[in-house]
């Protein structure tokens, strides 16, 4: 029996993490067909742009970049700042980041960086707070110690002195 039930809960833990590992996959697998998708209308914006500026040529006419070119060049922007975030969410995915120092690509967790030993500070501050807080508590809860035992001593104190005085 007991062996069946140890089986029965290591295949559904198994089954657990290959899910898991199955969903991160299809992530990312989806986010990289985005890429795809965003480089392949980057290209078209490009040539669209391309066609703008020879059409200017032929009509003997100056461009103006910011004027001609606005809505295709917004566009792009967009799409690029959308790539980012899709290449930022696999990163995470894969429990990674960008070393924001050097760009190297290295653990989420890491402390350092290990190409260019560059401190990482946003997930340092919040240990750090966390590690702050217990500390404090640590130390209400000594002075609230401290505080009990001085009230012990001064009641010993007390009680000597009623003791002397049955003495007399
Ligand atoms: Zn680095």
């Amino acid at each position: 029996m007991d062996f069946f039930n140890k089986l029965g809960k290591k295949v559904s833990e198994t089954y657990d993490a290959t899910t898991e590992k199955t969903a991160k996959f299809a992530k990312e697998a989806k986010l990289r067909m985005k890429i795809n998708e965003d480089k392949s209308d980057i290209n078209d914006l490009y040539k669209q742009i391309g066609k703008k500026v020879y059409q200017k040529h032929l009509a003997e006419e100056e461009i103006d970049i910011s004027k001609d070119l606005e809505e295709e060049l917004t566009k792009i922007d967009v799409l690029s700042a959308e790539i980012e975030t899709s290449l930022k969410t696999i990163l995470e995915l894969k429990n990674r980041k960008k070393c924001p120092k050097c760009n190297s690509e290295i653990d989420r967790d890491s402390v350092f960086c290990p190409v260019c030993g560059e401190k990482q500070l946003e997930e340092v501050k919040e240990v750090e707070v966390i590690e702050k807080e217990i500390t404090n508590t640590e130390v209400e809860s000594e002075e609230n110690h401290k505080t009990e035992t001085d009230f012990e001593e001064k009641t010993e104190e007390f009680k000597d002195v009623e003791e002397s005085d049955e003495d007399k």
